[in-house]
């Protein structure tokens, strides 16, 4: 069995559904289920159209909602006007989804706020109908499927940024996709959305499909997790501002999720996870190139000597906080003091130097900074910097090769930067700098690293 996931971009239009069905024709003995995304864009515009609800818009609201509509219906117009049982179905799921969502946004309109338990229900319909439309695709081309309208993924109710139940999550899934896969029946759910034990819709958080993915191929037990996207794999930095960057054949689960967690948007910062605790392969492939190999992940990832730097990746939107006391001169317990403040605020901090006097770390640009300086300052003096951005070379024994480190100082000339950070394991090297500076920092690193041969590294 394999779990094979389209992100919005493979599934934009008529012609991209039509290409990805004749992806999946092609794997039908694999078993596999299908995760599909929003129609590319889809997700924008139903947050664009919560927005403008808060905002009092109704007007705007009923715009970007015609325009949705509009775009499914002609996405399935290509797709099922032959099959007039297909589209009329599909219409009337299309109506009744954006008729449910209307109203809510209406009364959104009126009290001009909103909360995330509702702003989930209406960003989760991009994928509810992308799922339909996806499974009529495959039924009208003579392939037995079945949407699975119900949410398989149960979650907490940490709405906008849901957390799976695997227990529960696995038990749905035995239960409707495994009699589906047995009769021949290749299932099409939704990434991106769950639902709580009492029923509540949540979502993943953006660009979560790939997160579903890697659950339900962990919950059924899959030989494999493929990420069909518009790149050809996980490559040497984000093709968008590097246009040379080379894709990497082979890579660790913690390189990956390392490269995931520290920008690189290809997966999900948290798809690696469900799949590592079964050691599922992952595959990340192109749907525009399907004879490209694609970036295998795997436990080993490449066990050549020579793999060092794999790839660099920039998390832009961070922010700096800086601690100094002079009672952490020789004593113990204070960063115990200071850390279980950011533990009650629920901040995570993604990078941390210290010095005798003094920590700095590093934290996103979401969490309520005024709360956490409030807090910090009886037990701190506290300097924050904000608009940071992260640079991270990934790989692996980064610094066996002392010219590694000494090819990133030398890139890094004359750009200033706040922090360095090296853990022993060698699998990370990052440096925050202005944020202003990101794309200099990632051009400049990457052709240190990987446009040139990289000493005896090579
Ligand atoms: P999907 O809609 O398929 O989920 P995403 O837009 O979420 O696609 O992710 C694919 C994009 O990730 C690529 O188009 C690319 O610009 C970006 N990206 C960023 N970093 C990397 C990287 N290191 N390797 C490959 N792609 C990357
Ligand atoms: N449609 C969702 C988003 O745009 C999830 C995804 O594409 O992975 O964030
Ligand atoms: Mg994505």
């Amino acid at each position: 069995m394999i779990v094979i996931k389209f992100g919005g971009t493979s599934v934009g239009d008529a012609d991209r559904v039509a290409n990805a069905v004749a992806i999946v024709a092609k794997r039908q003995h694999l078993r596999p289920i299908v995760v599909v995304s929003a129609l590319a864009g889809v997700t924008n515009e139903l947050i664009a159209a919560t927005e403008a609800a808060k905002a009092g818009n109704l007007g705007g609201v009923n715009k970007i909602l015609d325009g949705v509509l509009m775009r499914h219906e002609n996405v399935a117009t290509r797709l099922v006007q032959q099959k007039f049982d297909f589209y009329e179905n599909f219409l009337t799921k299309l109506h009744n989804e954006l008729a449910a969502a209307k109203t809510i946004l209406q009364g959104i309109c009126l009290l001009r706020e909103i909360t995330p338990r509702a702003k989930d229900k209406v960003v989760a319909i991009g994928e509810k109908l992308s799922s339909v439309l996806f499974a009529h695709s495959m039924m009208i081309r003579a392939l037995a499927s079945e949407a699975v309208e119900c949410e398989l993924i149960e979650t907490d109710d940490r709405f906008g940024d849901a957390n799976p139940n695997m227990e529960a999550t696995r038990r749905n899934a035995h239960d409707v996709l495994l009699p589906l896969v047995e009769r021949h029946v290749i299932p099409v759910m939704g990434g991106f959305i769950g639902r709580t034990e009492d029923g509540a819709t949540t979502t993943l958080g953006r660009g979560g499909s790939d997160y579903s993915a890697a659950i339900i191929g962990a919950a059924v037990g899959a030989d494999e997790i493929q990420i069909w996207t518009d790149v050809d794999g996980m490559m040497t930095a984000d093709p968008r501002l590097i246009p040379g960057a080379r894709v990497i054949d082979r890579i660790s689960y913690v390189e990956a999720a390392e490269l995931a967690w520290f920008g690189a948007k290809v997966l999900h910062p948290k798809t690696i996870a469900p799949a590592v605790a079964q050691r599922i392969p992952v595959r990340v492939l192109n749907t525009h190139n399907v004879a490209s190999a694609g970036t295998l992940i795997t436990q080993e990832g490449d066990t050549r000597d020579s793999a060092g730097p794999r790839a660099v990746a920039v998390k832009r939107g961070i922010t700096v906080v800086h601690m100094t006391s002079n009672k952490m001169l020789g004593a113990h317990g204070f960063l115990a003091r200071l850390f279980a403040i950011f533990e009650e605020l629920e901040v995570s901090v993604d990078l941390i130097t210290t010095s005798e006097v003094s920590v700095s770390v590093t934290i996103d640009e979401k969490h309520n900074l005024q709360q956490l300086i409030e807090r910090l300052k009886p037990v701190a003096d506290v300097e924050v910097r904000e608009n940071q951005c992260i640079v991270a070379i990934v790989g692996r024994n980064l610094m066996r090769d002392s010219m590694v480190g000494a090819k990133i100082f030398e890139a890094m000339r004359g750009i200033p930067t706040s922090m360095f950070s090296l853990g022993t394991s060698g699998l990370n090297l990052s440096i925050v700098a202005d944020d202003a500076d990101a794309d200099r920092c990632v051009r400049a690193i990457h052709a240190a690293l990987f446009e040139a041969p990289v000493g005896a590294v090579s």
